[in-house]
């Protein structure tokens, strides 16, 4: 496919979020009756789901402490809902378990899904959370942990596929997407708009905005767009914080286990929810030493060929490799001891699983940005920013809302990510969680 010389719509990035901004926009100009899938144009340097969208785990969930991110997801999980089988998506639901030091977060998690309409059970107690989870697993065993919250929607979809889905739906409307495109600069007029785009296979005329949906690649358009590395960042209490990183990295550790995934079911042998399990019980391997006796967490689910999942990620010191994706990165090498003793701490079913970890790459980077939430915002007055630090497979409906703001709506689902917060202080509250996602 030959690179136009101008398109009215050139979306960078082939991952979940700029498929589903490429998808959605399609639709929007086609039911405005204002124009069509052939408006828009998606420049990808690999291929769609070469980034972080291809590695993802696939969690979708709701458990959020942030008021705006709660509300977002809800909505991310109507599109995931709305074409199951295109999307690979797998509505099995998700249960986060915690020790007594996260049940005030999950209960005002539960308290705001009631409000807001999203389907889901509190559960509080030790007993009683036993009981729940032996109803659904009658060989859970894990301690420690006091407080549940069952999300009845959500669940996970397969990275792959899901891309291909929104691929062959951007194509069905007329979008066309260009692979091996590599973005490497930008010309910019007097007005500060972006005029053009230029690539490895030439250059492209914008005709009216731009979208930027980079992954893990934030800080290279970042600095494409002449913003700085640093930023000052006002905290909710007044304080200024000097020269904060815009962006750092951290490695997420995941794996899997080779087993026969209906192994993993529950007790009337249906699809088992995504288990995230946080506790501050000790945590032993199946020969009896001793991994942790700090707070430690895990989250695992049935993958098509065994049980897969990750734990905490590790922070990276300044900057990384990126290229090529992911295989510069590693997990930590006590990794896969960890996360094992940890599926045996739940479940007995998984006791003397660590030699069936499968050796194999896993995990990967993702980027963050300075307060660990996403960025979506116009950068330029024609540049519009996905960034959603690592947040974001499971977000498949920003797409869907950045389609409506390049119409010139307003989105309050969108709003509280602007990139002004850091200046006003209007940052998101901070959970007891010791993920960076959280
Ligand atoms: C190991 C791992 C597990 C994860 N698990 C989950 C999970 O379970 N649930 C969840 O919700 N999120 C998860 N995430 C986070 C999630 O994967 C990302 O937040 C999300 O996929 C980002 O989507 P994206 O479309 O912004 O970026 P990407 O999918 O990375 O897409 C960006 C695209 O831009 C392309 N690109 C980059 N530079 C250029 C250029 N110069 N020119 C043209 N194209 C370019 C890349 O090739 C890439 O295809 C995980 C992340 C990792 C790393």
């Amino acid at each position: 496919m030959t690179l136009p010389a101008s398109a009215r719509y050139v979306v960078i990035g082939a991952g979940i979020h700029g498929l589903s901004t490429a998808y959605h926009l399609a639709k929007e100009l086609r039911a405005r009756g204002t124009g069509s899938g052939a408006d828009v144009v998606v420049l990808e340097k690999a291929t769609p789901g070469a980034g972080a969208t291809g590695i993802a785990c696939g969690v979708v969930r709701n458990n959020y402490f942030q008021p705006a991110m709660s509300e977002l997801m809800q909505a991310c999980v109507e599109v995931w809902e709305s074409d199951p089988e295109a999307y690979h998506y797998n509505g099995v639901g998700y249960i986060a378990l915690g020790p007594r030091v996260q049940e005030s977060d999950l209960v005002a998690v539960f308290e705001r899904q009631e409000r807001i309409g999203y389907r889901s059970e509190l559960i509080v107690g030790e007993a009683e959370v036993d009981a729940h989870m032996k109803g659904l697993f009658p060989d859970w065993r894990a301690r420690g942990v006091t407080v549940c919250l069952h999300e009845h929607q959500g669940g996970f979809a397969f990275n792959v596929e899901s891309v291909m889905g929104l691929r062959d739906k951007c194509v069905a409307e007329g979008v066309q997407i260009h692979s091996y495109t590599e973005v490497t600069g930008f010309e910019v007029g007097a007005d500060d708009t972006v005029t053009a785009v230029e690539t490895g296979k030439g250059r492209i005329a914008v005709g009216e905005q731009v979208v930027i949906a980079p992954g893990p690649w934030a800080q290279q358009f970042w600095r494409m767009l002449g913003l700085p590395d640093t930023i000052d960042v006002r905290t909710p209490a007044g304080d200024v914080q000097h020269d904060v990183r815009m962006w750092t990295y951290w490695n997420l550790q995941e794996g899997e286990i080779t087993v026969d995934p209906l192994m993993f079911a529950t007790a009337d042998g249906g699809a088992p929810p995504v288990i995230h399990l946080d506790t501050d019980a000790p945590l032993y391997t199946d020969d009896g030493d001793l991994v942790t006796n700090e707070l430690w967490g895990i989250y695992y689910k049935r993958d098509r060929h065994g049980v897969q999942g990750g734990a905490s990620p590790l922070t990276v010191d300044g900057d990384v490799q990126l290229d090529p994706y992911p295989s510069t990165t590693d997990v930590d090498p006590t990794f896969p001891d960890m996360w094992c003793a940890a599926l045996s701490h739940a479940m007995s079913r998984f006791q003397g699983c660590r030699p069936l970890y499968k050796q194999a790459r896993s995990g990967g980077v993702g980027s963050f940005t300075a307060d660990n939430f996403p960025v979506f915002d116009y950068l330029k007055p024609n540049v519009y920013a996905i960034l959603d630090s690592n947040h974001g497979y499971k977000m498949i409906g920003v797409g869907r809302e950045v389609a409506k703001v390049l119409q010139g709506e307003h989105s309050s689902l969108l709003y509280p990510f602007r990139f002004e917060r850091f200046a006003t202080g209007d940052l998101h509250p901070v959970s007891n969680s010791p993920y960076p996602w959280s």
